[in-house]
């Protein structure tokens, strides 16, 4: 699924584009994913800026499904990423933007991918080691009693005794 935008004539229109994508129409996303239902919603805005640039301003929601590195439980990850793009077709167009703006490059028939277009935003702030906002509702490993079987060389809580007395 490719849906191709021109977004110099959207731009000239002030044209508004919002709807959904399914976690599965995301290719490389989805790799990364514990699973793929869910969905990414889109709501961008194009419009010309006082310097007569076009921009693609607006905003991706979605919960992403991760596992959480802390207590390796799966959890979403909530990304609700503001988007200021700017659509260029070369290397020094992208280089002569002001750093708040962030290039977008165009294929050679100037037109963009919405699904890939959406799917970067949300691949650029996917973290490095997810965790659960909040502290996680089970312990970590590492604080979970041991169990009977347990080897006191495994055992840290051993280590520990060991050191108090
Ligand atoms: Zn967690």
């Amino acid at each position: 699924m490719s849906e191709k935008i021109d977004p110099i004539r959207l731009a000239e229109r002030s044209a508004r584009l919002q709807g959904v994508f399914s976690l599965g129409d995301l290719g490389r996303l989805r790799e990364l994913l514990v699973h793929t239902q869910g969905q990414v919603e889109y709501d961008l805005s194009f419009c010309l800026d006082k310097e007569g640039r076009r921009l693609i301003v607006g905003h991706v929601r979605a919960a992403l499904p991760l596992i959480c590195q802390r207590c390796l439980e799966p959890f979403e990850f909530p990304v609700d990423a503001e988007v200021t793009l700017c659509p260029v077709f070369t290397d020094s167009e992208a280089a002569a933007l002001p750093v708040e703006l962030e290039p977008c490059m165009m294929d050679e028939e100037r037109q963009l991918c919405l699904t890939e277009l959406v799917e970067d935003e949300l691949l650029v702030r996917l973290p490095t080691s997810p965790r659960h906002p909040e502290p996680c509702g089970l312990l970590a490993p590492e604080f979970i009693e041991p169990r009977e079987h347990d080897t006191p060389s495994s055992n840290p809580f051993a280590v520990l005794a060991r050191l108090k007395t």
